[in-house]
């Protein structure tokens, strides 16, 4: 077993990205180790304009999701990031390490900072920010979908750096990737499903209602082609449909596609569309539960920020002290 870190920004309700490319693998790792941190990383989330009131509810309905999700806060240490200020301190400590041309060629900025023209000094220093979470509980193992894969390079190469320059302090964090390590947008199968897409019809949120859902997923893009086959490459957009299929269903990709076997499309989105609704459905009922006691979720956070808080001061009393600030 090793220690485990991971974060999800406040930036809306969940989606089956996020579901089967991050939480799931999260639920699954609180049984197998020891030390097992999961942040709502809410500094992270201001890197693009948030209204304050839509973000204190978003970080609720956040903690909603992930407890209904079935994480367990008695098995993992579930916390705001921001309650807890060591993460901002060793980033100004780790940015110091990093070079500009190293940051420019990372995914979230050169995909975000597009989208609006011109993006702000947190944006492009968000990965190592994200270092920061990481390293800061010296993190071995972080799950993730493939879109972080990147970002979690620089975080080993600031633990490969930090430990050349001040003495051996941080292991060099892995990432776990999930059997589906990337779903991809419904609109747009070359890109992949994310939170903050203003388009609506993009993303299968897990607090969708049924009707949503299957609306959704009719009009996913697909191509004219009306039999179902697996190929990324050339039919991305109805192999996305077979991965999700595949994952909410739990059976591998060959499985879904021989089942798919006789229907076109329009009848297997009515298939896929099922089993989304047959997966989610628990899940959505236990948010709409949660989100009626807002006091608990607080407390939840609450509780989770100062037990992160513990772990945290030590290793930054150590990180001051080797870097000569103490
Ligand atoms: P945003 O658009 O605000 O960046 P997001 O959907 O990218 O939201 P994040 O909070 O940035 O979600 O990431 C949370 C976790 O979900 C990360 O581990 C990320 O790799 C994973 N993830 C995000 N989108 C997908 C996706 N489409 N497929 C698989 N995993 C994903
Ligand atoms: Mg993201």
């Amino acid at each position: 077993g090793g220690r485990v870190f991971s974060g999800i920004q406040p930036t809306g309700v969940p989606h089956l990205g996020n579901y089967l490319g991050a939480l799931e693998n999260w639920v699954a790792l609180q049984t197998q180790n020891p030390c097992v941190l999961y942040s709502i990383v809410d500094l992270h989330s201001i890197t693009l304009p948030q209204e304050p009131a839509q973000l204190r509810s978003s970080i609720l309905d956040m903690a909603a999701s992930l407890l209904a999700c079935g994480i367990d806060p008695e098995r993992s240490v579930l916390f705001q990031q921001s309650q807890v200020s060591e993460h901002a301190e060793l980033s100004w400590i780790l940015g110091c390490l990093t070079s500009m041309p190293r940051l420019r060629q990372l995914p979230q900025w050169k995909m975000k900072s597009k989208q609006k023209n011109e993006g702000s000094v947190g944006l492009y220093t968000y990965p190592v920010l994200q270092a920061a979470d990481i390293l800061l509980y010296k993190s071995t193992h972080v799950p993730v979908g493939e879109d972080q894969v990147q970002h979690l390079e620089l975080a080993q190469d600031l633990a490969r750096i930090f430990n050349g320059r001040y003495g051996e302090l941080f292991p060099e964090p892995r990432a776990l990737l999930s059997m589906t390590r990337k779903v991809k947008s419904l609109r747009d199968p070359s890109s992949k499903m994310s939170k903050s897409d203003p388009h609506a019809m993009a993303t299968v949120r897990i607090t969708d209602s049924p009707d949503d859902i299957a609306l959704k997923i009719r009009r996913a893009v697909t191509d004219f082609t009306s039999e179902v086959t697996f190929d990324p490459e050339t039919r991305p957009g109805v192999s996305n449909l077979v991965i999700i299929h595949a994952a909410v269903a739990r059976i591998s990709v060959e499985e879904a596609v021989s089942q798919a076997k006789g229907l076109d499309t329009g009848a297997y989105k009515q298939l896929v569309s099922e089993a989304v609704i047959q997966r989610l459905t628990p899940i959505r009922e236990e948010i709409h539960r949660l989100r009626k006691d807002p006091g608990h979720l607080e407390g939840v956070l609450a509780l989770g920020s100062g037990r992160a808080r513990e772990l945290a001061a030590p290793v930054l009393r150590e990180v001051r002290q080797r870097v000569g600030l103490s």
